[in-house]
């Protein structure tokens, strides 16, 4: 058993001695050339992450890092709706190009994708990753080493995906990193079902928020999400209204690389199954108009998603064309590049 007392003081010891050659600030193409602090140093400089992270841990005992509120001991090896141990279950690592473009600048988001899932949607895109939970366990020391290995290659953030049911690793090996080095934002890219109680405790240690917002209707996300997660809507908006609260609207540095905002993900369904209008017009009363919102057009079928008679097709140029014009009529002005290129050549085909 990993007990939290055991499991701190065995990181620490350990970080202690810890050090990765060339992980210095100085020569990280990643942060480019004006001074910058991510959010976590200074915590730290106020003496008040360790604390954040002994939280983190004390709620994997009885676990309620999401909404499910299972109440298993991670810890003891129990496992809840996530299936997911007390240690990090790790997919893949690697800088990324396709995600926005303020992510990517020019040397790619430094990409961590966890295993397992706390939504399960049943069309999802990385279900071997998520719902089977293909990956390796890793102590913390290792998911910080993994941090320095991207920042090393240059990367902009680290980009942590399905990052809600291992957040206290996240944050322990976070701190573990930054003592040796580690100077890029965390980029905090969920799925949206959060309880605002756990962004809460991100205050002060995530510079950019990457969360969906997928359904705006309960009875849709009862029904695409396994276990008939209903809550769904609501969720993910508190959350992301707390996100806004602690980071706003998307910073960039003097190369458009991202460094601290909100950045809402929607993704569009086939016969409006995920409420695309509703969500503009929420976006536009809950947040200030220049968040940047990605209205994504690359929807497809995976899966379970054969199985549901609205969601088995992809969409057509009519639905996303109808979705950007919806954002555009809401007053949306910071609307993803590469949405809206994907809206001009959608609106060219219908023509
Ligand atoms: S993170 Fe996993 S175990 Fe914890 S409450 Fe959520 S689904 Fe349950």
């Amino acid at each position: 058993m990993i007990t939290r007392r055991n499991f701190v003081k065995g990181v620490f010891a350990t970080a202690g001695t810890f050090f990765f050659a060339g992980c210095s600030e100085a020569g990280n193409p990643g942060v480019g050339n004006s001074e910058w602090t991510p959010a976590y140093a200074r915590l730290e400089e106020e003496g008040r992450l360790k604390d954040r992270v002994d939280e983190a841990y004390a709620r994997l005992e009885k676990c309620t890092l999401c909404p499910h509120k299972c109440g298993v001991n991670r810890l003891d090896g129990e496992e809840g709706f996530c299936r997911a141990p007390g240690r990090a279950v790790v997919h893949s690592r690697s800088p990324h190009f396709g995600e926005e473009l303020p992510l990517v600048g020019d040397n790619g988001s430094g990409t961590i994708f966890f295993s397992n899932c706390n939504l399960r949607c049943v069309f999802c895109q990385n279900w071997p990753i998520a719902h089977e939970g293909r990956g390796r366990e890793v102590e913390d020391e290792e998911l910080a080493e993994m941090m320095l290995d991207l920042q090393r290659r240059g990367c902009h953030n680290i980009n942590l995906v399905t990052p809600t049911h291992v957040m206290p690793n996240i944050l322990s090996a976070t701190r573990i990193a930054m003592k040796n080095g580690l100077n890029l934002p965390l980029c905090y890219n969920t799925g949206g079902y959060e309880l605002v109680e756990n962004i809460e405790l991100l205050d002060g240690i995530v510079d950019i928020y990457l969360p969906d917002l997928k359904f705006m209707g309960s009875d849709e996300s009862a029904k695409y999400v396994l276990e008939g997660r209903g809550d769904y809507p609501e969720m993910a908006q508190d959350s992301i209204i707390e996100m806004n609260r602690q980071v706003g609207v998307l910073e960039k540095d003097e190369r458009g690389v991202a460094r601290r905002g909100v950045m809402v993900r929607h993704l569009v369904m086939p016969n409006r199954v995920a409420g695309t209008r509703e969500f503009v017009d929420w976006v536009a009363e809950n947040l200030p108009r220049d968040t940047y919102v990605n209205i994504m057009s690359q929807y497809r079928v995976e899966h379970m998603a054969f199985e549901y008679d609205k969601i088995a097709r992809s969409i057509n140029s009519r639905e996303f064309v109808e979705a950007m014009d919806w954002a555009k009529e809401a007053g949306l002005t910071n609307l993803d590049e590469r949405s809206m290129s994907q809206y001009r050549l959608h609106r060219r085909r219908m023509s």
